[in-house]
């Protein structure tokens, strides 16, 4: 038995990816961030992989994620960095894994737990998640363990001033809160030079194919590909319409594909009449509204019929731009029914 739909990851390029990614950091070690379960496509398969590379230092946003990721981090070696902290209430604790302190309140926490190896958050200006610079420098920190100082940039993946000041701002605490490493890049942050890296960076998206900015686009690779199968094919006749609300018009007679693919697998409702699927080297058009669980694709002259597959165009920038999803939504919204398929 096997669905009529998958979404086929592409192994080599998200090692390839990561390769890249860490050249561009220079002598900085490179992390993985794989919250959200690897960023949808699966943290458990992505770990084990970026560990077989040389990944050490892996990111997550929940203890309940570092449970998850428990035993492929004790196999491989890796390190779990808990990026919200440690709550009253978090539950067991894997070896391997430790708390990214953001709050003074935490720091107390994990100091009555023993104040043994962590990394702190500083927040440089973003006003998100993070210690003041003032907090982290003080004796606040006194008697825990500090494996890493982070912080986090708001604007990487533009040219903007502020990405300067934060670094700026960031650099000057080296050697001023007994941090053993300094880390401040996401994959935005990476491209904005070898200043950005410090001793580890962070990647997430481009790890998985995303180029949040247009440096990246040149190296990052896609790594996930929605494939699903024709549930039906129809010559619609011209002046007939195609889905809900009618808002597709034949304006010719047109073979159209009916496909086993929609909204519920996280093909969004922003592709419709937008979105681009493949037959072999044949483009095919999204006709009409996307479905729950449906989508129309115009076939042209493709010779495509029931049963055959077509794939969807996996390259990040260019359906963010057709959907008005981000990036980061296409990948995290997609879908529990798509079979994750490794090649
Ligand atoms: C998610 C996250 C990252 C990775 O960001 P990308 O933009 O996906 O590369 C890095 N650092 C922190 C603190 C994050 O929350």
């Amino acid at each position: 038995m096997t669905a009529p739909h998958r979404l086929s990851l592409d192994a080599a390029a998200l090692v390839a990816n990561w390769r890249a990614l860490s050249a561009l950091g220079g002598d900085a070690a490179c992390g993985a961030a794989v919250k959200a379960d690897g960023y949808g496509l699966g943290a458990r398969d992505v770990v084990t992989r970026l560990a077989a590379a040389g990944c050490r230092d892996v990111f997550v946003s929940t203890w309940a994620e570092a449970r998850a990721l428990a035993d492929v981090a004790a196999r491989t070696g890796v390190t779990l960095s808990v990026l919200h902290g440690i709550r009253a209430d978090d539950g067991e604790r894997p070896a391997m894994a430790r708390p990214v302190l953001n709050t003074p309140a935490q720091v107390a926490r994990w100091k009555a737990l023993g104040g043994g190896a962590c990394d702190v958050m500083v927040d440089t200006g973003m006003n998100r998640l993070g210690l003041s610079p003032e907090d982290a420098t003080g004796d606040l920190l006194d008697g825990v363990a500090v494996e890493t100082l982070m912080s986090h940039l708001a604007c990487a993946d533009e040219d903007a001033a502020m990405n300067r000041r934060q670094r700026d701002l960031f650099a000057s605490l080296a050697g001023r809160t007994g941090a053993r490493r300094m880390s401040l890049a996401n994959s935005a942050g990476i491209a904005l030079g070898a200043d950005y890296a410090f001793d580890l960076t962070r990647p997430g998206i481009a790890l998985y194919g995303g180029a949040p900015s247009p440096a990246l686009a040149a190296v990052i690779r896609p790594v996930a590909t929605i494939e699903a199968e024709v549930l039906q094919t129809r010559l619609v006749p011209a002046g007939q319409v195609v889905g809900y609300n009618a808002t597709w018009t034949a304006p010719v007679d047109t073979w159209v594909a009916i496909v086993n693919l929609g909204y519920a697998d996280g093909y969004w409702r922003g592709f419709s009449d937008r979105g681009t699927a493949w037959a072999g080297d044949a483009a095919l058009r999204v006709i009409g509204r996307v479905s729950m669980d449906l989508v129309a694709l115009d076939l042209g002259d493709a010779d495509v019929g029931e049963g055959d597959w077509v794939r969807f165009d996996p390259d990040l920038p260019r359906a963010a731009a057709a959907s008005g999803m981000s990036q980061y939504e296409l990948l995290t919204g997609l879908g529990h029914r798509l079979e994750r398929r490794w090649v």
